[in-house]
């Protein structure tokens, strides 16, 4: 059995013994309905199975807004807000947001801010919510291109990982989630990047993979709440990947890259630069390479292209007084944070990604 986490003011529950933890809670804290958000998606492939798991007498609403990340903005926090309302939500109701990184950042946030504040679960079902939205307590949504301007800092009564929803995810969703496992093993532990480098994704050892990066996250930003040091680790591969992950999104020519898949080129560029600067093992640089390249393939890059991904560092909200910082590596599970890098370089580490 996979043991509960302790966050800062809540516990992340795991599969079995999940829903009977869940059943309990509705129980006991007199709630006077209860609300589902979901989007197209898991309305349809996770609810009916949530719901025949959840035994109560409570009236449960269910709430749909549109999938994808185009809709985690403002409008769809107001059409969320409207229905709360007209279906008589009040201080003791409970919402329940059943979803992606989506679904889970624009409930927090439509919760926090209702009424001031109600008791929300966030029950994650793709990977990367499962490792990286569920912990940690940010929530909220984008201001037209610009990534979760907008949002609060707040943290739901409990987090409920349910790996079997990750049985209708596609593939390509699965992969894009484990970039940030792999990358919670370079910043963290050696040995937990060499057992996710073994690993054969059978369910049993996947599930274990995915609790300890759970706690590796959660170790992190309990550490360092605010993001003052420490918790900026979190954010490896993240400078130049962004930056991708928005030239790519602009640019007509160019496919579409999932998160994991842009911030999979972007660790590959700041395992280059921690090799650069900061002395990190040629050896491990080439597994790293191979790896990335191997699970995600190989994007074509033009000179022009980094110019304009240079530019877009600019926008990175993570840079402090316009200067851009990276975190890097002096070793897996060394790292060092506030680095600053000149053009010349990162334009070698893409040369270096484009010759491998
Ligand atoms: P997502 O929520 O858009 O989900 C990806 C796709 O999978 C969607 O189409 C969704 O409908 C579908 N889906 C979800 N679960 C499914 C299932 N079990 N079966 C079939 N389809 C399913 O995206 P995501 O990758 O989960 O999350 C990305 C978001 O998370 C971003 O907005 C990002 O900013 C946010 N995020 C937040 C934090 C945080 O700390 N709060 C951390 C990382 C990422
Ligand atoms: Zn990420």
């Amino acid at each position: 059995m996979l043991q509960p986490i302790t966050c800062n003011n809540y516990t992340i529950h795991f599969n079995e013994e999940l829903y009977t933890r869940l059943n309990k809670h509705i129980d006991s804290h007199f709630y006077s309905k209860i609300f589902v958000l979901v989007d197209e998606n898991t309305h349809e492939h996770c609810l009916p199975y949530f719901l025949s798991n959840v035994q109560t007498n409570l009236e449960i609403e269910i709430i749909e807004i549109e999938a994808g990340e185009e809709h985690k903005n403002i409008e769809t926090c107001s059409g969320v807000w409207n229905v709360l309302s007209e279906l008589g939500a009040d201080r003791k109701s409970l919402m329940i947001n059943l979803g992606g990184g989506v679904v889970t950042d624009l409930g927090g946030f439509v919760a926090s801010t209702f009424m001031r504040g109600i008791d929300f679960i966030n029950v994650p079902t793709t990977l990367l919510a499962m490792v990286d939205a569920s912990v940690g307590g940010k929530t909220g949504v984008d201001l037209g291109s610009l990534k979760n301007q907008i949002g609060v800092i707040n943290v739901p009564v409990f987090v409920f990982v349910d790996t079997k929803f990750l049985n209708t995810l596609p593939s390509e969703q699965v992969r894009s989630g484990f970039a940030e496992m792999l990358k919670h093993g370079l910043i963290h532990d050696e040995k937990y990047w060499d057992k996710l480098l073994k690993t054969s994704g059978e369910t049993n050892e996947l599930d274990n993979l995915i609790h300890e990066s759970i706690v590796i996250k959660n170790k992190v930003v309990m550490e360092d709440p605010k993001e003052s040091g420490l918790r900026k680790t979190l954010n490896y591969g993240h400078t130049l990947g962004h930056a991708i992950e928005s030239y790519f999104l602009q640019e007509p020519s160019k496919p579409t890259l999932l998160h994991g898949e842009a911030i999979a080129i972007g660790m590959i560029l700041a395992t280059f630069l921690s090799h650069e600067l900061h002395s990190f093992p040629v050896n491990k640089l080439k597994t790293i390479t191979e790896v990335f390249i191997q699970k995600y393939g190989k994007v074509q890059f033009e000179p022009t292209d980094y110019e304009r991904i240079i530019e877009l560092l600019k926008f990175d909200k993570k840079n402090a007084f316009g200067d851009i910082n990276f975190v890097l590596l002096e070793d897996i599970g060394k790292t060092i944070i506030d680095v600053k890098v000149d053009n010349d370089l990162i334009i070698k580490s893409f040369e270096y990604y484009k010759n491998h």
